[in-house]
């Protein structure tokens, strides 16, 4: 019998380890098929206080993953497969085979990408189709290149893939940017980046690998042509909350709902970070409500007399 599961191993996860483990709730994270989160596919992070000189996103991970150690986390390298919610203890069970007990769950399941839903995208994804620069940009090494989305994470994502690509082409429904002022301007000054305004992506174009895009302006309806080596789809994110649909209160996205902090509609289980967040979504405010879900499950299990 555990007194705190967390599932999820970003910023918000692993924060809410730091304060469990500080509070010898000996907690035990489960870190689930992309260990240390979203931060694990950027580039330098500029703007989680504390690095100055900016740190790279998979190093932030590798450090509050050391600190959350430190001070006696225990790690389960898996996925959940299943959650019991309707009796305390809860039972988690992991690829269907594990069952762990535990008083209180943490949810720090982050969210994903989301992809364009065009069939040729399926196809050709790890053929010149990608939802992440870090991983593939280098790949890319002197070819042209399009980014789709309008966001802050197309503006990161454009500007890291001009390390490698002679040009990158932003694909934007619209004709105003999404991203912060910034990122806008870093990516107005990068001479490699070119904006195609007004436009879609209606399919991706190449076999056995990308060679271009079908593009159609939304408002004049014409369809053109566009060659390129890659996409790297950059249109936002959707929460993971498949497993917890039935029990844990979600709005109309899937984003869990949190009250009087981070409790969920169940007691004992608490939501931190991008699962129930669709507005802020950053680093901090992950880590900040992962450490909010950390001292709610804390008060509970004292509340109960469990700890
Ligand atoms: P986002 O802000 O939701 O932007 C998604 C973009 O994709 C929007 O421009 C949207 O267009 C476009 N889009 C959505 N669905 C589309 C579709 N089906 N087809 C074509 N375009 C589509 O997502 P994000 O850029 O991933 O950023 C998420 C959060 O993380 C934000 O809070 C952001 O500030 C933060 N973030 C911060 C940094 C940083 O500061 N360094 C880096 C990355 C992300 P519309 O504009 O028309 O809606």
């Amino acid at each position: 019998m555990r007194n705190v599961v967390i599932i999820g191993s970003g910023p918000a996860g692993l924060t809410a380890a730091i304060y469990t483990a500080r509070a010898n709730l000996s907690p035990l994270v489960i870190e689930g098929l992309q260990a240390g989160g979203q931060l694990t596919t950027t580039t330098e992070v500029e703007n989680y206080p504390g690095f100055h000189h900016a740190i790279m996103g998979p190093d932030l991970m590798k450090e509050m993953r050391a600190q959350a150690e430190r001070f006696g986390t225990e790690f389960l390298q898996g996925d959940v497969s299943a959650v019991d919610l309707t009796q305390n203890p809860f039972t988690i069970t992991i690829e269907g085979e594990q069952r762990i007990e535990t008083r209180t769950l943490i949810i720090a399941t982050g969210a994903s990408a989301i992809h364009l839903g065009i069939p040729n995208e399926a196809r050709l994804t790890g053929h010149g189709v990608s939802t992440c620069a870090t991983c593939d940009g280098f790949f890319f090494r002197g070819k042209e290149l399009v980014v789709v989305g309008g966001g802050d994470s197309a503006m990161e994502e454009a500007n890291f893939l001009t390390k490698f690509a002679t040009k990158v082409s932003v694909v934007h429904r619209r004709d105003k940017l999404r991203a912060s002022k910034i990122m806008q301007d870093r990516a107005f000054k990068n001479e490699k980046i070119a904006f195609v305004w007004n436009s879609v992506v209606d399919d991706v174009l190449g076999d056995p690998v990308v060679t271009g895009v079908r593009l159609r302006n939304v408002v004049t309806g014409k369809t053109s042509d566009l060659p390129c080596a890659g996409v790297f789809v950059a249109i936002g994110h959707t929460p993971n909350t498949a497993l917890f649909k039935g029990q844990i209160e979600m709005d109309a996205k899937g984003y869990l709902l949190t009250r009087n902090g981070t409790a969920t509609n169940v007691p004992g289980v608490f939501a931190a970070g991008d699962v129930q967040d669709s507005k802020y979504r950053q680093a901090v405010t992950a880590a900040g409500s992962g450490c909010m879900a950390a001292i709610d499950a804390e008060r509970y299990l004292e509340a109960e007399g469990q700890h």
